[in-house]
């Protein structure tokens, strides 16, 4: 045995128990007493809450920490997008590489070793992002397992700047592991198709995974996600998609929103939502009472449909706030998704753990026998005092391997 995590409440399993850590891999976890060989590295959790590391599949690495050099002033959704051309207008890989790493370094020191990162592909941005990200990839291996998502966040439309889906194309070339596309920004149902097919066209082109940004909006006119729950049928790219945002399923009636659902079910699509940023940007123009634009989380969660949370968003023009630490947005999700009560709580526990690793593909992510030594140990006893105090990391393992240690003291005087 090379690791042991001793007297660990596992989360969804025994409590006081041992981890035992072979070859970056728990090989076991149990309540009996080991007596532990003296060159195992052991780590006493003195009963605290154990799980597995965080994950975020959605967050848009090329424009993390602008917020101070190019603000959004007023706030709004219309200044963000203005702000986000302006941006990467004239950003260099180099430059985002590094924004992206100290965002990377963050999700670490908070136990998220899981993260899809995003990066604008467009005739604003060129391909820089997908060139840093994939050398974050490179650089951060040790502490985080990144995947690059090349997104056409402009559409792919005729107007100047577009250029959406060729430069899709040469990101997913220079190796990009997920295509992204935005269906319901473009102008019309017809455009709107045309984006999802051709994205789905790229997708396939290099057997990659899809991830959608849709509807947006507090419009019941938005349908992109129907769509694209329809062609990922169709493709056979069932488990493949996740699909981010899903607001306007919020203002459809109920009759509709039941239809998307079940469509939205079958095809497998994990629905990503970031209500923090929503809930910040979004329903500007409302009077009283102002619309809060989440998506039915609880109908889709009944429905078995798998919903997570992503960070979306880390000081940038969309969201001034937000350290890549998903402790934080479950806690957040546990108010603005109304998971109350103790099984809500385990709820959006799991929407920052497996569920979001299931969203980004990844269905082995978790604390069992056999599986990659990922793991958290937080400086708490239960998922209440958790989300409660949003505990220390005390210490973060990779594949087995301590990662991060956090140790923070007060003292009152
Ligand atoms: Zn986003």
């Amino acid at each position: 045995m090379d690791f042991l995590v001793r007297d660990a409440n596992v989360w969804q399993g025994p409590d006081r128990a041992s981890i035992v850590v072979d070859d970056g891999r728990i090989e076991r976890i149990t309540t009996d007493d080991l007596e532990p060989p003296s060159s195992t590295e052991v780590i006493n959790a003195d009963g605290r809450l154990v799980t597995p590391t965080f994950a975020n599949p959605h967050v848009h690495l090329d424009q993390v920490y602008t917020a101070d050099e190019h603000p959004n002033v007023s706030g709004t959704f219309e200044e963000a997008f203005e702000t986000n051309r302006e941006v990467k207008y004239d950003y260099e890989a180099s430059e985002i590489a590094e924004r992206a790493g100290q965002a990377l370094e963050e999700a670490a020191r908070y136990g998220n070793t899981l993260v899809r990162g995003f990066a604008d592909v467009d005739g604003y941005a060129g391909t820089e992002g997908v060139e840093a990200l994939l050398e974050c990839k490179k650089t951060y291996a040790d502490v985080v397992d990144l995947q690059v998502c090349a997104f056409a966040q402009e559409g792919i439309g005729e107007h100047t700047h577009t250029q959406g889906i060729e430069r899709l194309r040469e990101g997913m070339a220079m190796g990009a592991d997920v295509a992204g596309g935005i269906p319901w920004i473009e102008p019309s149902e017809a455009s709107m198709q045309a984006h999802v097919d051709a994205v789905f066209d790229v997708a396939a082109e290099h057997d990659a995974d899809v991830h959608f940004l849709v509807d947006d909006t507090d419009s019941p006119t938005s349908r992109s996600l129907e769509y694209v729950a329809t062609r990922t049928l169709e493709e056979g790219y069932e488990g493949r998609v996740a699909v981010s945002h899903a607001r306007a399923l919020a203002a459809y009636d109920d009759y509709h929103a039941e239809r998307v659902i079940d469509l939205v079910s079958r095809a497998g699509i994990h629905v990503c939502s970031n209500m923090h940023v929503v809930l910040y940007l979004a329903a500007h123009r409302d009077g009283h009472p102002i619309r809060r634009g989440i998506t039915r989380v609880d109908e889709l969660l009944e429905a078995d449909v798998n919903v997570a949370i992503g960070q979306d968003d880390a000081s940038d023009m969309w969201y001034p706030f937000g350290v890549n630490d998903m402790l934080e947005l479950g806690w957040f999700a546990c108010h603005a998704a109304r998971l109350s009560g103790a099984a809500g709580r385990e709820t959006a526990l799991e929407m920052i753990t497996t569920r979001a690793a299931a969203a980004m593909g990844i269905d082995t992510h978790g604390l069992v026998e056999g599986r990659s030594a990922d793991l958290v140990v937080l400086d708490a006893e239960t998922v209440r005092e958790a989300f409660a105090r949003g505990a220390d990391r005390r210490w973060v393992l990779k594949d087995g391997r301590v990662i991060a240690e956090t140790e923070t003291t007060t003292t009152l005087r």
